[in-house]
């Protein structure tokens, strides 16, 4: 088992106070807290290295150069993709989404189709509602059921010639379901439609296996991870990298230019326009190692632990209702008590010391499938405890109290 409180001291954000009281994080699907090692590493590249990449032939060019093409290695091997000219930096999950539905604009006609999923996050809809209007292409959604599973006999029924994309979240934000993409890729793929998986949420607990998987893209962020915020990567395969187009246009994405023609750059260069984030990119690389040094297996352990207690704990509170009731889930209880606005609850317990999120967590067709205004959303990371879910149950109780 791992040994939190040693795990805990890693972290300088958790040791304080938060209204008088001691700070209980339980927001982790918004953002992650960061690790000391982390916060050090940012500092040492300004300290010591900082300097623009891929440009000059002067030392200290060469060596941020060096430790962000590291960090683009350890990326690689960390979700075992093929080549390392596959794992394209961004500024999050977002940017490679919208990276990928930029490119299908040159690629999608009027008559085809794009399969949603109705657990996404608003930056996996936006973006392909956005693409249909471009392009004439239609948007369809797979449903989900009240356990907030996503119901596969619909989405096979969905499936057709005319499927050109796939698009499904790997772990639901809002409800903490987790997909069976695995299956959902190999049924996209037998109509010979690509398949985009939004890894935002998945990275934090698991060790994604994009050759496995075999999907052909992959988009997540740093920040839910452990890593600086402005950071992110979209894993695309290299047959598709190399049929997109340019997302946008700028120096270090060129061969050459004229103003008659440019010829764009070998990958990834050619979709990693401008100076990136060269200090998050390098520093994405440290939290990856300290995750795998912690152990997904052991972060999966805690993890488990805390969902079932949580899950346990709460359903004692009278007309608590939990939402995303499906089998398979990751560490996110998102609930709803008879009567009372999540909101309400969310700022009485923060006067407690206690981060949730509440709200329509981006998320909003999930809350119109529920009828509801938003939930209280408690996001575990591995570095929190049973003591801190104890004391958010507490704190959820005297809100009741007060409150009806
Ligand atoms: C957070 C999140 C996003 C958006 O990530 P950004 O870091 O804000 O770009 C997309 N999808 C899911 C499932 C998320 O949880």
């Amino acid at each position: 088992m791992l040994d939190i409180q040693k795990i805990r001291a890693d972290f300088p954000i958790l040791s304080q106070t938060v209204n008088g009281k001691p700070l209980v994080y339980f927001d982790n699907g918004a953002t992650s807290q960061k690790p000391q090692i982390v916060i050090d590493a940012i500092e040492k590249y300004y300290q010591e290295i900082n300097a623009n990449i891929h440009r000059g032939v002067h030392t200290l060019s060469q060596l941020a150069t060096d430790a962000y093409e590291v960090s683009r290695g350890k990326v690689q091997h960390h979700i075992n993709a093929k080549f390392a000219h596959e794992v394209l930096f961004t500024s999050g999950t977002t940017f490679g989404i919208n990276l990928v539905t930029n490119g299908f604009a040159s690629i999608l006609k009027p008559g085809d189709e794009v399969i949603v999923s109705s657990l996404e996050h608003h930056s996996n809809i936006v973006p392909w509602q956005m693409l249909c209007e471009r392009t004439g292409a239609t948007l369809k959604v797979i449903p989900m059921n009240e356990d907030g599973e996503l119901i596969m006999e619909a989405f096979e029924a969905l499936l057709s010639e005319k499927t050109k994309v796939v698009t499904v979240n790997h772990i639901s934000n809002a409800l903490g379901i987790i997909n069976p993409i695995k299956h959902i890729i190999e049924k996209a793929h037998a109509v010979g439609a690509a398949v985009l998986i939004d890894g935002a949420q998945a990275v934090p607990h698991l060790k994604p296996d994009v050759q496995d998987l075999d999907c052909d893209f992959y988009a997540f962020s740093g920040h839910k991870m452990c890593g600086p915020t402005g950071t992110g990567i979209l894993y695309g395969k290299e047959e598709w990298l190399n049929k997109l187009p340019p997302y946008q246009g700028g120096g270090e994405m060129i061969k050459e230019v004229t103003f008659e023609k440019t010829t764009y750059a070998d990958l990834p260069h050619k979709f990693e326009a401008g100076t990136p984030n060269i200090a998050g990119g390098i520093v994405l690389g440290t939290a990856i190692d300290y995750l795998n040094n912690i152990g997904f297996d052991n972060i999966q352990k805690q993890e488990e632990a805390l969902l079932a207690h949580a899950t346990k704990r709460l359903l004692e509170i009278e007309g608590l209702r939990i939402y995303g009731t499906g089998k398979n889930k990751a560490s996110v209880v998102s609930f709803n008590i008879d009567g009372i606005h999540p909101y309400d609850i969310g700022s009485i317990i923060d006067k407690l010391g206690i981060a949730v999120r509440t709200g329509h967590h981006c998320a909003q067709p999930i809350m119109n499938f529920f009828c509801i205004p938003g939930t209280i959303r408690a996001s575990f990371s591995f570095y929190n405890t049973i003591e801190e879910i104890d004391a958010m149950v507490e704190a959820v109780k005297k809100a009741q109290t007060m409150l009806s």
